[in-house]
C-alpha cells in the first residue's frame, strides 16, 4: 500500500497510466477507422496478400496425400486425342471405357471433374453407355455446375433429392450467402443426373483480386443445399477405408462442419479457407501426381504398358483438365495458372489430412493488436533514443510476422497482420508526436519560469536586461529610439511597517496589473527589483515616454488597492524616464538618467514623473 502511495506521489506511474490510456485511445480510433467498410475492404485485399505470401514460404514444407492422382487432360492429351478422333469433346464411349479400365484396378474413388451436359442425339448410344457404367460402380462421381442464367434462355431443372444435402447449422454463421445462391443449373444429361446420387457442385469463388483462396463446401440452388464434388469425394474415401457414415452435414458451434474426427472450419460466410500445397503440378514436383490422359486411353485401345500395373489401386482419381488451350486455370494463391482440377484435389487433400486454415477470431486480432501498439507506445515514450525506437518498433513488426507464419506451419491459423502492422505503424507516429508536443510544451513553460517574476508575474530582472540589450542593438542598427520608465514606490518601508509585508506584497502586484493595463502590448513590463519596477517602451520617443509615465502615475495614484484585510488604500509612485540614444546609449547609462530623474521625483515630494532641467 505504502509502496503505491510513493508511486504516484512519484507521478511516473500516473504518467505511464496516461500514457497507456492515450496509447488505448489512439488504437481505438483506430480501429473505428479501419471498420469503415471501404478501409476495411482494401485492409481485406492486403491482408489477403499476406496469407498467400505465408502460404507460398510454407509451401514447400507440406506434403501432399500420395492417395490422391490426376489423370488429367493436358495439353499433349488434347492435341493427341483431337488428332486421332478429330474431334473435341471426344467421344463419351472414351469415358465409359475408362472407368471399366480403371475399376479393374479396384481405386477406392474416380471422380470426374468434367461436366457431361447435353449432347447430340447422334451420340446417344455413347451416352447412355458412360451413364451405365457410372450407375454400376458406387465409387464413381460426376460434377454439376450452378449458374443464374437467364429463365428465358434455359429452364432450371428440378434435381433429385438424393442430391441434396441435409445441413443442421448449430453455428451462428449464415450459409446464405448471396455468392453461392443460384437460380439456375447447367443441366447435365438425364441419364447421369437421374440414375446415380454422386453428383457434386464444381463452382467456386474468386476474391476481389482475381485468385480463389476459398471454397463453398454447399451452394444454394432453389432452396435447397448442394455438396461439392471434392467434399462428397472424400467422404466416399472415407466412406470406404475408414467406415465414415454421414446422413446429415452436421456444423458445431465453433462453425467447423463435422465428418467424423475431421472438421472443415468455415468463414463467417461459409467458406473453407484452403491450404495450398505449391504451384500446380505441372511446374512443381511438390504436388499431385498427374497421369495424362493418353496414356490411359493408349492403355486402352492399343495395349501399351505406360503406367505401372495396378497404379490406381485403392487411389483416389480425380479426372479433369490442366491444359490451358482448355481453360479450366485459376489463379490461387501459388500460381497465377492453376487448374481446377488441382484446386479440387487440394480439398480432398485438406479434408483427409485435416488440414484446412482457419481464421482466428476478429478479437484476437484486436487484444494483439492492442498488446502490440500498448508495447511499441510505451518503448517510444520511454525511449531518449529515436534510433532505439524505431528499431524496436521495426523488431516487433518483423517478429509479429514471423510468429503469425509459425502460427500457420503449426496450428493452420490465420491470424491478421495487415491491422497489427498499421497500428504499429500509426502508434508509433502518434506516440512520437505526442512526446514531442508535450517535451515542447515542457519547453515553453520552462522559458516562462525562468522570464518570469514569480509575486508580480512581470517579467524578472535577467529578462530586463536581455531586452534592453536588444533593444539597443535593434536602434542602433535601424536607428530607431526606444524608452526606459523607471518606478519606484513611494514611502514603502513605511507601508509596509503600518499594514505589514503581507499586505505591501498584495500592493506590488495589484500595482503591477495597473502598469500593464496602461501601456502597449509590446512594451515590456519588468520588476527590477525590491519595489521597483521598470518598463522598456519600444519605438518611443522622449516626448511620449513623459506621458505614457504621467498617465501611469495618475493611474496609480486613483486607483484604491486593497490591503489583505479588505480594507482599501491608496499609494503614489515616482518615476524618471530615459530614452534611447539622447539619454544613454547603453543599459547602465540608460538607467542611470532615469534613476537621476527618479530622484528628482522624490526631491520634488514624489507621486510625479521628474525631470532634468
Ligand atoms: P521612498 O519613497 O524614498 O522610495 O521610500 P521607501 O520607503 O519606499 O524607500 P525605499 O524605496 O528605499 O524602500 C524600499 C522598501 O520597499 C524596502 C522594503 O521594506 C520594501 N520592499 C522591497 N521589496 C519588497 C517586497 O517584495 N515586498 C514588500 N512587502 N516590501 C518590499
Ligand atoms: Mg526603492
Ligand atoms: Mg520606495
Amino acid at each position: 500500500m505504502n509502496k503505491i502511495k510513493e508511486y504516484l506521489k512519484d507521478k511516473t506511474f500516473l504518467k505511464y497510466l496516461l500514457y497507456s490510456i492515450y496509447i488505448v485511445i489512439t488504437t481505438g480510433l483506430l480501429f473505428t477507422l479501419l471498420s469503415h467498410p471501404s478501409i476495411r475492404n482494401f485492409f481485406g485485399i492486403i491482408e489477403n496478400k499476406t496469407f498467400d505470401i505465408r502460404q507460398n514460404i510454407l509451401a514447400p514444407y507440406k506434403k501432399v496425400n500420395k492417395n490422391i492422382v490426376i489423370l488429367s487432360v493436358d495439353e499433349e492429351s488434347y492435341e493427341y486425342l483431337l488428332g486421332k478422333y478429330g474431334e473435341w469433346p471426344i467421344s463419351r464411349n472414351i469415358y465409359a471405357d475408362i472407368i471399366t479400365y480403371l475399376e479393374k484396378q479396384h481405386p477406392s474413388v474416380v471422380a470426374f471433374d468434367l461436366m457431361f451436359v447435353k449432347s447430340l442425339k447422334s451420340s446417344n448410344n455413347a451416352d447412355n453407355r458412360l451413364a451405365q457404367n457410372i450407375a454400376k460402380y458406387d465409387n464413381v462421381l460426376t460434377s454439376i455446375n450452378f449458374d443464374n442464367q437467364s429463365y428465358a434462355l434455359r429452364k432450371p431443372v428440378d434435381l433429385p433429392n438424393v442430391l441434396k444435402a441435409d445441413i443442421k447449422n448449430e453455428s451462428d454463421i449464415s450459409l446464405r450467402n448471396p455468392y453461392f445462391t443460384f437460380s439456375n443449373c447447367r443441366a447435365i444429361i438425364d441419364q447421369i443426373l437421374y440414375t446415380t446420387p454422386n453428383i457434386g457442385h464444381i463452382n467456386f469463388l474468386r476474391d476481389e483480386d482475381g485468385i480463389a483462396r476459398n471454397i463453398p463446401p454447399f451452394v444454394i440452388y432453389k432452396n435447397d443445399y448442394y455438396p461439392h464434388l471434392a467434399l462428397k469425394t472424400a467422404i466416399k474415401y472415407l466412406e470406404k477405408t475408414e467406415g465414415l457414415k454421414i446422413d446429415e452435414f452436421k456444423i458445431n458451434k465453433k462453425a467447423e462442419l463435422e465428418l467424423g474426427k475431421r472438421v472443415i472450419p468455415l468463414t463467417y460466410n461459409g467458406m473453407t479457407v484452403l491450404n495450398w500445397y505449391g504451384p500446380s503440378g505441372i511446374n512443381s514436383q511438390n504436388t499431385f501426381e498427374y497421369i495424362p490422359l493418353w496414356k490411359v486411353e493408349k492403355s486402352i485401345y492399343e495395349n501399351a504398358k505406360l503406367i505401372p500395373e495396378d497404379y490406381f489401386k485403392n487411389k483416389i482419381v480425380y479426372i479433369g483438365t490442366s491444359a490451358t488451350s482448355l481453360f479450366d486455370l485459376k489463379s490461387v494463391p501459388t500460381d497465377r495458372i492453376f487448374p481446377g482440377v488441382e484446386i479440387h484435389t487440394t480439398f480432398v487433400n485438406n479434408i483427409l489430412d485435416n488440414n484446412f486454415i482457419k481464421r482466428v477470431h476478429p478479437v484476437y486480432d484486436i487484444v494483439i493488436s492492442l498488446l502490440l501498439t500498448l508495447f511499441v507506445g510505451l518503448i517510444v515514450i520511454r525511449s531518449e533514443s529515436t534510433v532505439i525506437s524505431s528499431l524496436v518498433a521495426v523488431l516487433t513488426a518483423i517478429i509479429y510476422a514471423i510468429f503469425s507464419t509459425a502460427l500457420m506451419y503449426y496450428f493452420n491459423l490465420w491470424s491478421g497482420i495487415v491491422l497489427q502492422l498499421t497500428a504499429i505503424l500509426l502508434v508509433f507516429i502518434a506516440c512520437y508526436l505526442a512526446k514531442y508536443i508535450l517535451k515542447s510544451r515542457d519547453l515553453e513553460y520552462t522559458y516562462a519560469l525562468a522570464t518570469t517574476d514569480g509575486l508580480t508575474e512581470l517579467y524578472n530582472h535577467r529578462y530586463f536586461q536581455e531586452q534592453m540589450l536588444q533593444n539597443i542593438e535593434t536602434g542602433k542598427r535601424y536607428e530607431k529610439h526606444f524608452s526606459l520608465i523607471m518606478i519606484d514606490i513611494d514611502f514603502f518601508k513605511k507601508f509596509n511597517d503600518t499594514y505589514g509585508h503581507q499586505s505591501g506584497d498584495a500592493v506590488l502586484r495589484q500595482v503591477a496589473q495597473i502598469l500593464k493595463k496602461n501601456v502597449r502590448s509590446s512594451d515590456i513590463v519588468c520588476r527590477y527589483g525590491g519595489e521597483e519596477m521598470a518598463i522598456i517602451l519600444t519605438n518611443t520617443d522622449n516626448e511620449s515616454a513623459i506621458v505614457t509615465a504621467e498617465k501611469i502615475c495618475k493611474a496609480v495614484s486613483e486607483h484604491p488597492l486593497k490591503l489583505v484585510n479588505g480594507n482599501d488604500v491608496q499609494v503614489t509612485i515616482s518615476l524618471g524616464v530615459s530614452t534611447y540614444p539622447q539619454n544613454g546609449e547603453t543599459t547602465q547609462d540608460m538607467i542611470k538618467y532615469a534613476d537621476d530623474c527618479l530622484y528628482i521625483a522624490k526631491e520634488n515630494g514624489r507621486n510625479q514623473v521628474g525631470k532634468k532641467n
